[in-house]
């Protein structure tokens, strides 16, 4: 948004954001521009009604079972009869001369001193009011039976009605329909019940970057990603999506896009466009679609601030945040609710727990802030790690297991205190291995074996000292590391301290990467590329952020020199390698999988240790030994040296040779 120092740019932003509301202000006039939510509803046959909305209550319109039945195999009798029935006194009974089985009517009454033949199953004659087991009888000839044994009244029968009465109210209106609704609905004979009409939400994403998943990715381009996410969230609150691609940000596309997508769905949700920029269209675009139109554009949530909400002659239409995790956010947040009552659904039962925030999380004052959170089975119970990488990132959603709120009060959630985490699934399920630290892809190779039987795996990637942090804290059951301690010349084992032990993981050769066919770096070494590229004015560098293990080895391989690129400090390998392949830099240094990965052609540095700190205390839980196991098996080992890496296994491994200077 444009700067509050200038007239101008306060004009521009009032344009863009009327009014900044609350959350609750934001819903109340969504609502009340919405009105009383009328639920359409549709017969369907039983066999089409799996996943369907119950519209109405339905009442049983018959007993279950619909008569008195038997239980068992045997014989239909009066239990009065049978009072002083023992092994020792058996009473014998005359055998009517009829055979009751499944789907028979009685003919005969079952009369003082006689009994009826009777199948599971089968429905009591007159008379009868109570069933004897075959096993407890004997017989005497073709007419008579001996019993061993009393009954009492009631034995082996089951009532008519009893399962479900006629006129009980077997299922409510809001159930969503699964196998065992559909059963009820058999039992009691129904074959058409009256379901809430899906509400059809059409979806569309806005951007000129966006691709579509399976399109071969393009330069400057992003994968549309909300608008799969859009979809999916909108069929597990009950709507069908419709999704209709992305459109340009051109004004007359994007208007005949969404006039099309409005005269033929129920609800309209945009994602992007609804910050700031000359793309942002959507909401002039609104104002002509029809009354009352926009009705909140800006909330005070974080993320999410950017949400604009409207209401066209009775059809809500929605634009979310262009980045996933905010549009995901406000979606789940403040649409859900609107598009289960649309789809005749209960609002979503949220359950909440608490637990202790381990790390400091800043926040900030007037907006109430929304942090996603990895729950962790700490040593004093639940642990909520923040899984946020900055609003851009999709990530923090799929690893979250909740969310914690900070009030617009509040500009942080200080370390130690406790919190409510609200759940995004009903129920949390507590990860059997927690690995928290830095992360390297060699990490994927090592649990898979783990993930593949069946195991729960969470790895946070919190970088190297963020790892033993929470190892020291007991969050974790291993931290992988990898810092390098200039004093010993040696990696990650003077680290550990007390409560901590060493597990060796792999090493990871870290060299100049550079484009193929450059002539500057091709076929020397390190000391000849780093003389050349520090002789060319025009040979620009990418240097990694403070603290990373390799900015202390680009900072010794530098010495004094400050090349031009090194304030480009990016946080990842990844992100090194993308640099230099798209020619925003010529030379970075990064790991030899991920040169390898990236198609750069790589000139060895030195070799950079990635072990693991093991938290003595919990090295027998049944994870961390399947992990160990798994670590040091031959198929991990061969997964690893595949990807480019050097499985280590020896401590006297851990001593780096001297760089080249
Ligand atoms: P906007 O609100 O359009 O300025 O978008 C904000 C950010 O979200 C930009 O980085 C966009 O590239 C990104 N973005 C917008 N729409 C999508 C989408 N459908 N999928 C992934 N990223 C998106
Ligand atoms: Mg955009």
């Amino acid at each position: 948004m444009t700067g509050p120092s200038s007239s101008g740019g306060k004009a521009a932003e009032q344009d863009q954001f009327l009014t900044v509301l609350s959350r609750e202000e934001a819903m109340a006039r969504f609502e009340a521009a919405l009105g009383p939510i009328a639920i359409s509803v549709e017969e369907r046959p039983l066999a089409e009604a799996l996943g369907a909305v119950l519209a109405r209550d339905v009442g049983a319109p018959v007993d279950v079972p619909p008569f008195d039945r038997s239980n068992v195999d045997g014989f239909a009798v009066r239990s009065s009869d049978l009072v002083a029935a023992g092994a020792a006194t058996p009473v014998r009974l005359a055998l009517n001369g009829e055979t009751i089985a499944c789907g028979t009517v009685p003919r005969i009454a079952v009369e003082i001193g006689t009994s009826t033949t009777i199948a599971t199953g089968g429905p009591m004659p007159r008379g009868a009011d109570a069933v004897v087991m075959v096993e407890h009888t004997h017989a005497l000839g073709d007419d008579a039976i001996e019993v061993q044994r009393s009954a009492s009244p009631g034995q082996f029968v089951s009532y008519a009605g009893s399962d479900i009465a006629r006129g009980e109210v077997v299922l409510r209106a809001g159930t969503p329909i699964g196998s065992r609704e559909i059963g009820m609905l058999a039992a009691c004979g129904i074959a058409q019940v009256c379901v809430a009409r899906k509400p059809r939400v059409a979806i569309l994403s806005t951007g000129n970057e966006l691709m579509q998943p399976g399109e071969p990715p393009r330069p400057a381009g992003i994968y549309d990603t909300n608008g799969a996410i859009v979809s999916a969230a909108v069929a597990e609150n009950g709507g069908v999506g419709q999704f209709l691609g992305a459109v340009p940000d051109d004004e007359a596309t994007l208007e005949d896009a969404m006039r099309q997508a409005l005269s033929d769905c129920d609800m309209l949700i945009l994602s992007g466009g609804t910050s700031k920029g000359a793309g942002d269209l959507t909401h002039r675009i609104m104002a002509r679609l029809g009354k009352p139109g926009i009705v909140v554009h800006g909330v005070a949530l974080k993320p999410g601030k950017p949400l604009c909400l409207a209401v066209c002659d009775g059809k809500p239409i929605v634009v979310l945040p262009g980045f996933p995790t905010s549009a995901m956010f406000t979606f789940h947040d403040m649409i859900v609710p609107v598009l289960r009552r649309m789809a005749g659904l209960p609002p979503r039962a949220e359950a909440e727990v608490e637990a202790t925030i381990p790390v400091r999380i800043a926040s900030e004052l007037g907006r109430v802030e929304f942090v996603m959170v990895s729950l962790i089975e700490g040593q004093e119970g639940l642990a909520a790690y923040p899984t946020g990488k900055g609003s851009g990132a999709i990530t923090s959603f799929s690893q979250a297991d909740g969310f914690v709120r900070i009030e617009a009060l509040a500009d942080h959630q200080p370390q130690g205190s406790i919190a409510k985490v609200t759940l995004l699934a009903p129920h949390v399920r507590i990860p059997d291995l927690v690995i928290i630290g830095s992360h390297c892809t060699g990490l994927d190779l090592a649990v898979s074996p783990l993930v593949r039987e069946g195991r729960s795996i969470r790895t946070l990637a919190v970088g190297s000292l963020g790892g033993l942090a929470a190892a020291r804290r007991g969050e974790c059951d291993l931290a992988p590391i990898h810092l390098f301690d200039s004093a010993t010349n040696s990696y990650n084992v003077p680290f550990l301290g007390e409560g901590l032990e060493f597990v060796p993981g792999w090493r990871r050769m870290q060299g100049i990467v550079f484009r193929q066919g450059d002539k500057r770096f091709e076929g020397r070494d390190a000391q000849a590329a780093l003389r050349v590229a520090l002789a060319d004015p025009n040979c620009l560098m990418v240097n990694r952020n403070q603290g990373a293990g390799t900015r202390v080895l680009i900072d010794r391989l530098l010495g004094k020199a400050r090349p031009d690129g090194y304030w480009n400090q990016p946080r990842s390998h990844n992100a090194v390698a993308a640099a230099v392949v798209q020619e925003r830099a010529d030379w970075g240094v990064t790991i030899a999988p991920v040169a390898q990965a990236s198609g750069l052609d790589f000139i060895p540095l030195t070799e950079e240790h990635y072990d693991f700190a093991l938290v003595t205390a919990r090295k027998d839980r049944p994870a961390v030994r399947a992990f160990l196991g798994a670590l040091k098996s031959a198929p991990c080992r061969e997964a690893l040296t595949n990807a480019g890496f050097e499985p280590s296994e020896r401590l006297e491994d851990r001593v780096i040779p001297d760089l080249p200077r």
